[in-house]
């Protein structure tokens, strides 16, 4: 569950040995830090209180992800950790995870609309 992840992250986190991260995720885990230093994370939220996490993949591709049910739409979200279960997080996921922790995440405000249509996954804002 995602308060098992957290809670591992937390001491990972307090440990800060980029080596450990590396252990205890993989490969993902060097990635996602990349996507940490280049700021590629972005947290939407509405006035409604929903929020969504946007992050711009290293090919320029926005994800969305949504900590709240543990999901993102990218290939290797879906090959490792849904059909295979090999994985624990994708890089995207990882990366929300750690800008969170880490407090670099951008903030962006959108409209209750907008974020229908981001949660739809029709539209980017
Ligand atoms: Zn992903």
């Amino acid at each position: 569950s995602s308060s098992v992840i957290r809670a591992v992250m937390e001491r990972v986190l307090r440990l800060s040995h980029a080596e450990l991260l590396k252990f205890v995720f993989g490969t993902c885990a060097l990635q996602a830090l990349d996507l940490v230093d280049q700021r590629s994370v972005t947290c939407l939220s509405s006035p409604s209180g929903r929020k969504a996490f946007q992050v711009t993949g290293g090919s320029g591709r926005l994800y969305t992800c949504f900590l709240s049910c543990h999901y993102c739409p990218c290939p290797a979200f879906t090959y490792t950790v849904l059909r295979r279960n090999q994985g624990l997080l994708c890089k995207h996921i990882l990366a929300v995870y750690l800008c969170q922790a880490m407090a670099v995440t951008q903030q962006e405000s959108v409209s209750d609309q907008q974020m229908s249509a981001v949660l739809s996954g029709t539209e980017s804002p």
